[in-house]
């Protein structure tokens, strides 16, 4: 099989990258082993919400400007400031153009609430989901957090506790449904995604919009947990029509909804561009031609390679295994690029949870212009793009989401002027 490119890994960088090279005409693929971050993503993209020092960032621009002189190594770094800020222009375009509706600002940080009702600086967060100006400053003083009796991946009693620190009061109110009594009586199945389903059919929907009427009292809105919608785009159109109150979500613990309809969202996106998508399959290994990457062999088809001009290594980092620790190596498992690494394990982490990790930072080394490299060379027609880069903290520094966007952006750029040139 033949391409202008093959993506190794289809998550948020893998597609983004498949979607604006597709729509620049190019014949893609891209081969994508499993589930990917956006599975467990918040329903926020993060660009950047702190520097390497600690220090909050407010305007996202300029706290990349910052990066660059202070960190040159981070992806945003190489990318380049003035860049970084034409892909965060570009990057919620494509998102929309993929049907993913999403809001913010890349010269402001906003606020979004997590399923323990903290705020968490953030870029864009998508339509429907409960976001602030500033930590507290809620759209609300007193709010309804409905929850489905039994489901345990979200926190009213935390929410409201946090919710107090800001004078705003919470009423808590319930649901159940003879649906949800199937997937009760096994706590494990008790999950968003199968609780979402229940709710996909339109009784529920309207007895769902109904049990809201019947609590929602005095409070002027009404939060629920992110366990609507995930097979049909219009659920929360229809309760907020069947409630006068105004209607927010909030994420839930894993697997996250928002996440998944935006995985379905891009995939359909880049399908309908013409893009090859094989999900299921894994990449296993490459052919080189000297300092260029000839061909890729995935698990499925066997002997039957993938044969392109450009490859993209979007196979994120350990927690989708596109880094793999050895006792004492950090290895990139497909085409044996270098990775960077601090040599000594006992640096590797800390075992106080929240500090710092080194290991976060781990990933492979490129170039500035973001090509692979191999002992030291560099590899001509392979580019790296998203969570496996080296050089970046996506938790501390909430910057996850905004590096996989913008270097699988730059990534498809040079693809499209290497082809021109
Ligand atoms: C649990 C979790 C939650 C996160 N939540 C957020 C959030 O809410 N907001 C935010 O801004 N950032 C978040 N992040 C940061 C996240 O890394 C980025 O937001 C982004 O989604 C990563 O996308 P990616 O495509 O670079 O990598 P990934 O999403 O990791 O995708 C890599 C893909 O490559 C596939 N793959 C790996 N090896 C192979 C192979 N050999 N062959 C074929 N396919 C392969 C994997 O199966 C996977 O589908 C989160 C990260 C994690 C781990």
């Amino acid at each position: 099989m033949r391409f202008d490119t093959v993506i190794i890994g289809g998550g948020l960088s893998g597609m983004t990258c498949g979607i604006r090279l597709a729509e620049a005409g190019q014949k893609c693929a891209i081969v994508s082993q499993g589930q990917s971050a956006l599975h467990f993503s918040s329903g926020s993209f993060d660009l950047l919400g702190r520097l390497p020092d600690g220090q909050a960032v407010t305007d996202p621009l300029a706290g990349i400007a910052a990066l660059e002189e202070s960190d040159p190594q981070h992806p945003y770094a190489l990318i380049g400031a003035a860049a970084c800020a034409a892909y965060a222009a570009e990057a919620p375009e494509l998102l929309r153009r993929a049907g993913i509706r999403v809001a913010g600002d890349c010269r402001r940080n906003h606020w979004r609430i997590t399923p323990m009702g903290k705020a968490k600086a953030t870029w864009l967060t998508i339509d429907g989901y409960l976001t602030a100006p500033e930590p507290g400053k809620l759209p609300f003083r007193k709010v309804c957090i409905v929850n489905v009796e039994g489901f345990l991946d979200f926190y009213p009693e935390f929410i409201a506790e946090e919710f107090s620190h800001h004078g705003i009061e919470c009423r808590f109110g319930s649901i159940n449904l003879p649906d949800l009594e199937q997937i009760r009586r096994n706590p494990s199945e008790m999950r968003s995604a199968n609780v979402a389903r229940v709710f996909d059919h339109d009784r529920n929907l309207k007895a769902l919009a109904a049990r809201i009427g019947e609590v929602v009292g005095d409070c002027e809105a009404v939060i629920l947990p992110a366990i609507i919608g995930i097979t049909r785009n219009d659920s929360l159109e229809v309760l907020r029509r069947h409630v006068a109150q105004p209607i927010y979500l909030l994420p839930t613990l894993p697997p996250s909804i928002p996440g998944i309809r935006a995985q379905q969202a891009l995939q359909h996106r880049f399908r309908a561009l013409g893009g090859e998508y094989f999900l299921g399959d894994s990449v296993l290994r490459a052919d080189f031609d000297g300092p260029s990457v000839k061909r890729v062999y995935t698990a499925n088809h066997g002997d039957i390679p993938f044969e392109a001009d450009h490859f993209v290594l979007a196979s994120g980092s350990f927690f989708s295994r596109g880094l793999v620790a050895t006792p004492d190596r950090i290895l990139e498992p497909v085409f044996g690029v270098d990775t960077q690494y601090v040599p000594d394990r006992a640096e590797w982490y800390t075992l106080r949870f929240f500090d710092r990790q080194n290991y976060q930072a781990f990933g492979v080394r490129t170039d500035r212009t973001l090509h692979a490299l191999r002992q030291g060379a560099v590899i001509e027609n392979l580019y790296c793009a998203g969570a496996g880069l080296a050089g970046f903290h996506p938790v501390q520094d909430g910057c996850g989401a905004g590096v996989s966007l913008l270097s699988a952006l730059s990534v498809a750029d040079r693809i499209l002027n290497d082809k021109q040139s």
